[in-house]
């Protein structure tokens, strides 16, 4: 990756942007459009389709008639795993152009992104590719005289609401597993994020996907999106985003036609210190990673860092050194560490925490303002706020910025107290020697997924998903396939 080839693609155009359904480009039913702003600068890049409810009953019906007369669930395994295949390569080859795209539309910085983004989706996209012709269904241990069989079916349309901090990572989550199950989608970018998701449904198409079976549809999630939650023609909707919508779509869902919701929400993630941490050098500059990349905009951002108080002052003025190390900037740079807040809303917001916290009684130690104002854009020092007890806003609501609390404990058990104090169970992290300790740890904290002497990473390889309210469900590895398939049994006479 190359500064001079991103230098290229950050100037080149982008035309306005329309909704993908059945395989054409269509505007919005009343021509509306948005303003795409770019958080890099706060200028506008371009307009996407501002979708209606017909839009996007029109790319529910698109959806319904593709997979009714299967198209795509009706072609061999092999034949749709070589489209997938040949999606994901695509992918890899417009690699740098869906990332530099998609950071101009995000913001999140580019050394991230191209990793995360079209890096992450490619492989996810690949992964269900291969795994679709592994998966058998089952045949039951019935008396003799009987056969149980049972069929995995696809579960016709999926809807897919993506949210705008990594489009096509959490896109290809829900993307991979519902198109090599055999279901058709329509999916619904995040109003500032739909950009690089509209390019790589593109991509699909070239690969050989038919018509009909990905459509997408930009727009608003209050009309868009409420009109995907309550379609009586959607079996089965997947979302990630903030818990307030995550209610909605299951209200939908309860006053139409009881589609299956799956959610992935939010955390509240502790990663959680111990003395006898290996390195904690090291430990330091992981626990600033793990929050304060892509301006703390990822859903599993150790945003709790829980100290054993014996290091506390130590340890904490070596997480504030390693922030204060970051360059924060222009997320198109190779050199930034950090990129924009995605939109001003969302930087506002992290202010608001801020300003709460300190009334609240925490001590911000480092950053809390906004920053490079001047360029027109959406940044943030990042953030830690010290002294923070266990019931302030601040250690109890997400606020999806780079804004890192920190409180003591004096044991193990006031740790494992501190760390289920939060109505989410998303992630978390335990530093320490002590293998036994660490496996207690990971026992007790009520989480999705807990890191052991790291933060972040976890591959495609292992699940995703909440507990409590931050959601249910998983993405990745082969579990993430149950969503998007209903169990049919057939009993036989023989
Ligand atoms: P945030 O507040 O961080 O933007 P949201 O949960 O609102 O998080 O956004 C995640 C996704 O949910 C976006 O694609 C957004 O358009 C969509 N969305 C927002 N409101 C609704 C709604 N009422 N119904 C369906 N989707 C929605």
């Amino acid at each position: 990756m190359e500064q001079l080839n991103i230098d290229a693609l950050r100037v080149k155009p982008v035309s306005p942007q329309s909704h993908l359904i059945d395989g054409q480009y269509l505007s919005a039913s009343d021509s509306g459009q948005m303003k795409v702003l770019s958080p890099i600068d706060g200028k506008v890049l371009t307009t996407v389709a501002k979708g209606t409810a017909e839009d996007m009953n029109a790319a529910i019906t698109a959806a319904r008639s593709a997979f009714d007369d299967k198209r795509w669930a009706g072609q061999p395994p092999a034949a749709r795993k070589k489209i997938l295949t040949k999606w994901a390569e695509l992918i890899e080859t417009n690699a740098l152009e869906l990332a530099v795209l998609g950071v101009r539309d995000n913001g999140t910085e580019i050394n991230m992104a191209i990793k995360a983004e079209p890096g992450s989706a490619a492989g996810t996209i690949r992964y269900y590719a291969e795994a679709l012709d592994k998966v058998y269904g089952e045949i039951a241990p019935t008396p003799g005289d009987v056969l149980g069989l049972i069929h995995k079916e696809p579960v016709g349309v999926v809807g897919a609401i993506i949210p705008w901090n990594f489009p096509l990572m959490i896109g290809a989550w829900k993307l991979g597993p519902a198109l090599a199950t055999g279901n058709s989608v329509v999916l619904k970018p995040a109003e500032t994020a739909s950009l690089s998701l509209i390019r790589m449904a593109e991509l699909a198409h070239e690969a050989g996907l038919p018509p009909g079976v990905l459509n997408v549809v930009t727009g608003e999630g209050a009309v868009v999106g409420e009109t995907m939650g309550l379609s009586r023609d959607v079996d089965v909707l997947v979302f990630t985003g903030s818990g307030a919508t995550g209610r909605r779509l299951l209200e939908y869902s309860a006053r139409s036609n009881l589609k299956r919701v799956y959610l992935e929400l939010g955390g509240k993630s502790p990663n959680i210190v111990f003395g006898d941490a290996p390195d904690l050098e090291l430990a330091a500059k992981t626990v600033a990673m793990g929050i304060f990349r892509n301006s703390g905009q990822v859903c599993v951002a150790g945003s709790r860092l829980l100290v054993e108080s014996s290091i506390h002052d130590e340890f904490v003025a070596a997480v504030g050194k390693a922030a204060e190390r970051l360059r924060v900037g222009d997320p198109l740079d190779l050199n930034s560490d950090i990129g924009a807040v995605n939109s001003e809303r969302q930087l506002m917001q992290n202010l608001g925490f801020v300003d709460k916290a300190r009334v609240e009684g925490g001590e911000i130690t480092t950053g809390g303002t906004r920053i490079l104002e001047e360029t027109g854009g959406y940044y943030m020092a990042p953030t830690i706020v010290t002294g923070v007890t266990p019931d302030a806003t601040i250690a109890q609501q997400e606020v999806f910025g780079p804004v890192l609390t920190v409180t003591a404990f004096d044991d193990e058990a006031e740790a494992v107290r501190l760390a289920n104090s939060t109505v989410y169970g998303l992630a978390g992290g335990v530093w320490t020697s002590n293998l036994s300790l660490a496996h207690r740890m990971i026992r007790e904290v009520r989480t999705g997924v807990m890191h052991v002497n790291t933060y972040g990473g976890a591959d495609g390889t292992v699940p995703l998903g909440g507990v409590g309210q931050s959601g249910n469900g998983h993405d990745k590895s082969l579990h993430a396939l149950e969503k998007y398939i209903n169990l049919k049994t057939a009993w036989i006479k023989l």
